[in-house]
């Protein structure tokens, strides 16, 4: 069952043309087309599953973002890059806020939110995944299944700095989460969120093949240009963008797989670096963080 959006999420415009038809090559091996709206440009999978549905295209072995089970080369490159990562995302965090308390929104199973919550976070966390959701408890997390109840349990408390990474993509109700975004974070808070952009170099070079797009998963597809306007009426404004140097490689390789049937690593590899290379001046790397802050 799919759900047709008629207008555009960002600018509310019922004026939108087809863009690209991706298939989803982890779990269904459906085709969904995504398209973009010719008043602000903004991407999205439409039309996409219902709130019912969803959850059957996250069961996949290969959607490893909410797994610890280290199978396979691509997974255990995924781990090192994390870990390194790990370290990146909480020194961007305490440069942009002194410490104080932090909501990890979809923080799967918890990892950066332990890290947190290790260097004297207040930490919190939301993750709908009941499997991920268990193993994040486990550790002595504080880890909701949805906002709902997370706001259930915190009352009044506001956060100093709530992070997406990896997230904002596939979130379906999007003016509800940005809302409690808005209301939940501080005067002087930041709001940071790491996803994906088609415009960088890997994502012109493998168009429909694009790991990135990982459709039905993904319903919006941002650039530097549009996710500001899609935060814009919520009273978000951008404050910096941080590349994610290591996605280049790791998307390339995904990509190379759908392409053509197997992993090229060379070509994989050059793919990536020279996706940094080119992104050097405008910042359009495979993935960006941006950080947000109240207008
Ligand atoms: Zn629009």
């Amino acid at each position: 069952m799919l759900k047709t959006l008629s207008n555009c999420p960002v600018c509310n415009s019922s004026t939108y043309a087809p863009f690209l038809t991706c298939k989803d090559y982890t779990v269904s091996h459906e085709n969904f087309d995504i398209v973009s709206c010719q008043s602000c440009g903004f991407k999205f999978t439409n039309p996409r599953p219902t709130d019912e549905t969803i959850g059957g295209y996250y069961k996949s072995e290969e959607y490893i973002s909410h797994s610890n089970t280290s199978k396979g080369l691509i997974s255990k490159l995924y781990k090192a890059v994390r870990t390194y990562t790990l370290k990146k995302k909480l020194a961007l965090v305490n440069k942009n806020v002194s410490r104080g308390t932090i909501l990890d929104y979809g923080c799967g199973t918890g990892m950066f939110l332990k890290v947190c919550q290790d260097n004297k976070w207040k930490a919190f966390g939301m993750e709908p995944d009941e499997g991920a959701r268990k193993i994040a408890s486990e550790q002595g997390l504080n880890v909701f299944s949805d906002k709902e109840r997370l706001q259930t349990y915190i009352t009044n408390e506001t956060f100093d700095a709530i992070t997406l990474w990896h997230v904002l993509e596939h979130v379906t109700d999007w003016e509800q989460t940005l809302s409690f975004f808005k209301a939940r974070l501080k005067p002087d808070g930041v709001l940071i969120i790491a996803v994906p952009n088609h415009t960088s170099y890997d994502a012109k070079t493998y168009g429909a093949f694009w790991a990135a797009y990982d459709v039905p998963r993904h319903i919006y597809h941002f650039s530097p240009d549009t996710i500001q306007k899609a935060l814009a009426p919520f009273g978000f404004v951008l404050k910096e963008m941080q590349p994610m140097k290591f996605d280049s490689f790791y998307v390339s390789l995904l990509s190379e797989k759908y392409k053509t049937g197997s992993m090229n690593y060379v070509r994989a590899f050059l793919t990536g670096l020279k996706s940094n290379w080119k992104a050097k001046g405008a910042g359009d790397y495979s993935s960006v963080i941006y950080v947000f802050k109240k207008a």
